[in-house]
């Protein structure tokens, strides 16, 4: 009896077994075909129609270029914030201190000397401008402005305006070339006592465009790009022995630091709502054209991606923070607060959209080839609008730069370059020039994996890097020039900005 009793018990426990071992399989296999549905939903909504094009017509039509420490800028924050509002997510803004103030108000110029003319200008950020009625200074011709001209060229240099000659450019490459070839320029006319620099624009047809100079906020000169079609009739005449006379009449507002705002939104983890994935963009541009292609368009689709979240009622396990970062342009000192002023152990990862609205095709895993893998695994339900590939290379030129530098995992979406070139930082960055297929497709790839890395199953896997290891991937990837031509070198070397 005893032995029968114990047997049918045993039965009994083996059947418990297996029935609670089915309801386990039950709830795995139920769970998957719920995320899966999720996924199918997330992807159906985010491809239909939505407002993401209602959105960039009202920040860059209505709003228009929003220079950070200007009324239009703050005017885009406050927008924001209503959006995201009536998305429904928690939103709030968060302060952060700008070095120096800075805008064009106008910028005129002439040419004298046989030739008279006036020449379209404009200033590039952070010129100094000049008393009203303008500098005058007679203008030569310094080549490409590498060392060995601006040495031929000698005492010549002195309280001179200085023209200096580029390639149009055609590609990402030849963008990052004029960044890194300023350095060089823009050293060796501060030596030579130069009056100031004068650009050929590397736009054609008149076209005009602003950015940094190597110098950045701490630039002290004139600075301007003259439309090419001026700038190479001012070489040509130089060349053939003509005296050249420049005035330029340039007014900015200058002004000591102040603050600026970060909006940020957030849909809490419902099981780990500690652990932070942040999903950004910049909402800052410069004001010569309406920032759409840099960076309205990926403004708009961050706010389409929360929308849509929250359209479904979804939680995710890890918490979304959705950032439109501001300062951008200026240094990244909206991401370089944000890094200073929170925990970095709590950020798991961050995802960056700043290269236009070009179809992504890839990432910039930063220096994390370990992410490729899941990169490949969260694409693969959405194969036709790949094929993806990705690079291990780093990009310092964006928000993520100072999530780098704090050893943080971060992505950076990589496009098929539309429309992003001859625009950049132009006047003709409109909402025309965005592509709005791709943007839909772009929107649908975000939305998905920044969805995918906040579920991703088990203990985050992806640890913050140390300063030696943030050391060597700026050593492998070759990283300093870089860093130099957009003022981020002394703070890495001095420590002040990026992992201690
Ligand atoms: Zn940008």
């Amino acid at each position: 009896m005893f032995l029968v009793l114990k047997k049918s018990r045993q039965h009994f426990f083996i059947l418990i077994k297996l029935i609670l071992l089915i309801i386990l399989v039950g709830c795995l296999v139920a769970n998957q075909a719920q995320a899966q549905n999720i996924e199918t939903q997330l992807i159906e909504n985010l491809m239909a129609e939505t407002p993401i094009l209602s959105d960039l017509h009202q920040l860059c039509d209505v709003i228009g270029g929003r220079v950070t420490g200007t009324e239009p800028n703050e005017r885009s924050v406050e927008w924001a914030v209503k959006k995201f509002e009536e998305i429904g997510v928690e939103v709030w803004t968060e302060d952060f201190e700008m070095p120096r103030k800075w805008a064009e108000k106008s910028a005129k110029a002439t040419v004298t000397g046989g030739s008279n003319w006036s020449p379209r200008i404009a200033c590039r950020a952070f010129s100094t401008g000049t008393p009203k009625g303008g500098l005058s200074a007679e203008l030569i011709y310094a080549g490409n402005g590498t060392t060995d001209e601006f040495e031929a060229l000698g005492e010549r240099v002195n309280n001179k305006f200085v023209l200096v000659a580029t390639p149009v450019m055609e590609n990402l490459t030849l963008l990052f070339l004029e960044y890194i070839n300023a350095i060089e320029i823009e050293s060796n006319a501060k030596k030579l006592g130069a009056l100031g620099v004068v650009y050929m624009s590397s736009r054609e047809k008149k076209l005009l465009y602003r950015h940094l100079t190597s110098y950045g906020v701490k630039n002290d000169m004139p600075m301007i790009v003259m439309a090419r079609d001026d700038a190479t009739r001012c070489q040509r005449l130089l060349e053939n022995g003509k005296t050249l006379n420049l005035n330029i009449e340039l007014d900015v507002i200058d002004e000591p630091a102040y603050i600026a705002k970060n909006v940020v939104a957030e849909i809490k983890g419902s099981e780990k709502p500690d652990e932070v994935i942040i999903m950004g963009a910049h909402l800052d541009s410069w004001g010569l054209g309406t920032g759409a292609n840099d960076n309205g368009c990926n403004v708009t689709m961050t706010m389409d991606m929360a929308r849509q979240y929250k359209k479904l009622g979804i939680a995710p396990k890890r918490t979304i923070r959705f950032i439109l970062w501001n300062g951008e342009e200026q240094g990244m000192f909206g991401s370089q607060a944000y890094t200073q002023q929170h925990n970095m152990n709590d950020v798991k990862l961050t995802l960056t959209v700043d290269i236009g609205s070009g179809n992504i095709d890839g990432f910039f895993t930063n220096s994390r080839p370990e992410l490729q893998a899941m990169l490949n695994q969260y694409l693969e339900p959405l194969d036709s609008l790949g094929p993806f590939e990705h690079t291990d290379a780093v990009i310092v030129g964006t928000d993520n730069y100072d999530f780098f530098a704090q050893g943080v995992p971060n992505l950076v979406a990589k496009h098929d370059v539309y429309n992003y070139c001859a625009d950049y930082h132009s006047e003709s960055d409109t909402y025309d020039k965005v592509n709005a297929l791709n943007l839909k497709h772009n929107a649908t790839i975000m939305g998905l994996l920044t969805w995918q890395f906040s579920n991703a199953e088990g203990k985050w896997r992806f640890k913050r890097h140390k300063r030696k290891k943030i050391e060597k991937a700026i050593e492998t990837y070759d990283l300093q020039s870089g860093m130099q031509a957009l003022n981020l070198w002394d703070g890495w070397v001095d420590k002040s900005r990026g992992r201690k």
